[in-house]
């Protein structure tokens, strides 16, 4: 199916029209557009893979393809001697993912999109950053996976993922809380074992 997209209103009716585009009933179409733009070729590509879960996993790893390929080589968190912007006149070191189990000491160890999105007015203030509104391959997400990859920080890829294939609201809420209780739990046994006012023994 050839998608003329050459201008906002055609733009705008892809965009509404999406859920219609990604349902049974186009199962077996494959899409094609005249429109080289990139975020709408993504889509496209997305719209293409048939199969539920690949095309959530596709759509996830390429929203953070996005932000990565924007950061890549930039230390927009201002990092020197290990201490972000927010934390030149305290104590503390790492950024905010200072106590997150998943990190090491070349970066985090996994592919987390909520955290990806979070950037703190420090970071606004000196770059442009993406913003969840410019992922448009999101819209591919319904409004229970978007919930999810807003918020599901500190988290496996694995975890998040099989939290969007997941088709019930209350059994990711449940996980979701689940998890945030286990990593509260890690949290508190790692500030017990905190020296000089947050550099850690390991
Ligand atoms: S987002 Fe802000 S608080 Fe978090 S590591 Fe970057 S500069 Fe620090
Ligand atoms: S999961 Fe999030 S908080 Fe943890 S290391 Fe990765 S990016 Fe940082």
């Amino acid at each position: 199916m050839y998608l003329k997209l050459d201008n906002n209103k055609q733009i705008k009716k892809f965009y509404r029209l999406l859920s219609l585009y990604k349902s049974i009933i186009f199962k077996f179409v494959k899409f094609k557009t005249s429109n080289s733009d990139k975020n709408i070729n993504l889509i496209i590509e997305a719209l293409n893979i048939k199969n539920r879960k690949e095309r959530i996993t596709f759509v996830y790893d390429e929203a953070c393809k996005l932000i990565d390929n924007q950061v890549n080589g930039k230390n927009i968190c201002g990092f020197e001697n290990c201490k972000c912007y927010t934390q030149r006149n305290n104590s503390y070191k790492y950024g905010c993912f200072r106590m997150c189990r998943y990190k090491t000491n070349s970066g985090c160890s996994t592919k987390n999109l909520a955290c990806k999105l979070f950037n703190c007015s420090e970071v606004k203030k000196r770059y442009k950053v993406i913003e969840y509104s410019d992922l448009k391959i999101l819209k591919l997400l319904s409004i229970r996976q978007r919930f999810i990859v807003k918020s599901d920080y500190f988290t496996l890829r694995e975890n998040v993922l099989k939290d969007l294939y997941s088709y019930s609201f209350i059994y990711s809420s449940i996980k979701i809380i689940l998890r945030t209780i286990i990593d509260f739990i890690h949290v508190k046994a790692i500030e017990k074992r905190t020296i000089n006012g947050g550099i850690y023994e390991n």
